[in-house]
């Protein structure tokens, strides 16, 4: 496992700026404020604070960089995103979540962001190259579709099914290929569904 280094400052200003209560659904502001997993709805959840902590710092979010997003949910880690990056762009195939997402994200008072219905597995060709591409959803296996649109050097951070338990990868696009820098942590995430938009 990667060795825990403490999260770095940019990210830590990160999470002062964002309220995490404008990102879960009404009467669950109080949870806001606990390191857990909040429930928000077609049975999904938006991630533990603390692991969205990890897997954006390890994403090395450059400040002038274009961001891949996978699984907008409710937009609080799109939020983040877009505080640490020049532009996002999230992908979410839930048209209900992703409608959320997007006023969310405008209470917030935050712009640099695209929020679109679509498939993740497919990533977001008219937006590429990122520079880092951040996936919120365990995969079964490697998006080759993201590796495909990451800048050469760019990092992947994903959550990969493996033997029981879904394990947040990093990885760093060299020569065209992901290279592997190691786990960062076992999680559980929900799955990252085939197909287009319900
Ligand atoms: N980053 C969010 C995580 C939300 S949960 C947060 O912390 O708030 C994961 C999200 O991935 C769900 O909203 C789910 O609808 C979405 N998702 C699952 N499979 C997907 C796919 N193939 N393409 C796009 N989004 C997907």
């Amino acid at each position: 496992m990667i060795e825990r280094e403490g999260i770095g400052g940019r990210v830590v200003d990160a999470f002062r700026k964002v309220d995490r209560a404008l990102f879960v659904p009404e009467g669950s502001e109080l949870e806001a404020y606990v390191d857990r997993p909040v429930s928000i709805p077609e049975r999904q959840t938006t991630s533990q604070p603390s692991l969205i902590a990890r897997m954006i710092d390890a994403a090395a979010i450059d400040p002038d960089g274009r961001v891949l997003e996978i699984g907008t949910g409710y937009g609080f880690q799109t939020a983040l995103i877009a505080v640490l990056a020049k532009a996002v762009v999230s992908i979410e195939r839930s048209p209900r979540l992703a409608e959320r997402a997007r006023s969310n994200l405008d209470r917030a008072g935050l712009r640099n962001i695209e929020v679109h219905v679509a498939d993740g597995w497919k990533g977001w060709p008219e937006g590429a190259p990122y520079s880092s591409i951040v996936v919120s959803a365990a995969a079964d296996r490697m998006p080759d579709a993201l590796v495909e649109q990451l800048d050469e050097r760019g990092r992947l951070v994903v959550p990969l099914k493996r033997r029981g338990s879904d394990d947040v990868i990093l990885f760093e696009r060299r020569k065209g290929k992901p290279v592997e820098l190691g786990l960062l942590t076992p999680a559980r995430f929900v799955p990252l569904v085939r197909g287009g938009p319900e």
